[in-house]
């Protein structure tokens, strides 16, 4: 099946790359530079001189139309559609330019593009987020339980509040933004759409693109621990406490995209293993990296606690387990796993 795959360098979409490759798909992979089209080439020989994989430049995805030409190009027997491209940082000093308009001109500017060069697509998967589930003033409710269909009430007008309402403003915007285009039928869209609804996703990275300076937005915290900055205090976990592993949200992507057909059609699958906090993730980390002990925390550091079971919300993601049949993999396997990972980049470079 011939795939596209928007925003190919991302942490979350070389596991998606990597998956659809393996499993001997055809792809054409978007990137903003040529030096992030090299790197992934060059980790796929034989499929880039068989034309199995194809990595296409598409530098601005803020612009209207920023996927036109490569639709245009490419879109003949195109059957699916996965579009993960989207910032997931807090660096920036306008959001509006620098999150919102990626995020949400990014997603129309594709659906546009399909509808019009690529009628062959069937199916369209949007890399939205728990950002898009979750409702900032219930967090510490335990009466409210996130679910598919719960929707962050937040509005254009709440990006100047903090960094992070301004990211959740941006998926949140995107998501909504693909459900209107589908309903619309003057958009003339031929497609279906899914999305997959992750919250914080840990995992090894892809080894060619990553270095440990430029780590993903929500592996961050991993490095930091390793590295020695939650040596006297451990940072509070931030508001969400729960997790995904990496490779399946990638999984989830390609059973959507391509495998589960009609019985996701239109659902949003919020992929969640379990909770965690931060004061988990370092107990995790001493007991399976003895080694490491002068840079991790030692046992009794304060800091990072979940709260207890009455001062948070819950949660219900059953209808996607069920949908999916995915067996999430457990915190501390993926912890491994990513700092596994971690000391392999920092060892390379
Ligand atoms: P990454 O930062 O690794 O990936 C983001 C991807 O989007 C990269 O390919 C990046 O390109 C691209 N991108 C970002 N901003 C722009 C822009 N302005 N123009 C063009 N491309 C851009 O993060 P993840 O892999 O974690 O994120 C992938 C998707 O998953 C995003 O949609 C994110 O919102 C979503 N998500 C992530 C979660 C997580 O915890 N990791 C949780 C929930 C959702 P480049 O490599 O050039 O920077």
């Amino acid at each position: 099946t011939k795939v596209l795959l928007t925003g190919g360098s991302g942490f979350i979409a070389a596991h998606i790359l990597d998956q659809l490759l393996t499993a001997s798909h055809t792809v054409i992979t978007t990137v903003r530079s040529q030096s992030k089209a090299s790197a992934i080439t060059s980790a796929y020989p034989s499929q880039s001189a068989s034309s199995s994989l194809i990595v296409a430049i598409v530098p601005d995805i803020a612009k209207p139309g920023a996927f036109d030409e490569v639709i245009e190009q490419h879109g003949a027997d195109l059957e699916v559609v996965l579009h993960t491209a989207s910032p997931f940082h807090f660096k920036f000093s306008d959001p509006k330019k620098e999150l919102i308009d990626p995020a949400l001109i990014g997603t129309t500017s594709i659906l546009k593009a399909i509808a019009a060069y690529a009628p062959s697509v069937k199916r369209v998967v949007v890399t939205s987020s728990f950002a898009a589930i979750i409702n900032e003033s219930h967090v510490s409710d335990p009466s409210t339980v996130f679910s598919e269909s719960s929707w962050n009430p937040v509005t254009i007008d709440d990006i100047h509040k903090n960094p992070a309402t301004a990211y959740r403003a941006s998926k949140t915007l995107a998501e909504k933004a693909a459900w209107d285009f589908v309903k619309d039928p003057a958009n003339n869209a031929k497609f279906d759409l899914v999305t997959v609804n992750p919250p914080m996703v840990f995992g090894p990275v892809v080894h060619h693109l990553a270095t440990l300076e430029a780590i993903n937005t929500s592996n961050e915290r991993i490095v930091d621990a390793i590295k020695g900055k939650w040596k006297d205090e451990i940072p509070p976990t931030g508001q969400a406490y729960i997790w995904v592993d990496v490779r399946d949200v990638a999984a989830a992507h390609v059973k959507a995209g391509l495998e589960l057909g009609q019985k996701v059609s239109g659902k949003r699958l919020f992929v969640v293993s379990g909770w965690f906090s931060n004061a988990e993730i370092a107990e995790v980390l001493r007991k399976n990296f003895p080694e490491d002990k002068g840079q991790l925390p030692e046992e009794g550091t304060k800091g990072g606690e979940l709260p207890e079971e009455g001062k948070r919300f819950g949660y219900d993601n059953s209808e996607t387990t069920r949908l999916l049949g995915i067996e999430w993999i457990g915190l501390e396997k993926s912890l491994v796993d990513t700092v596994t990972s971690l000391k392999k980049v920092e060892g390379s470079s």
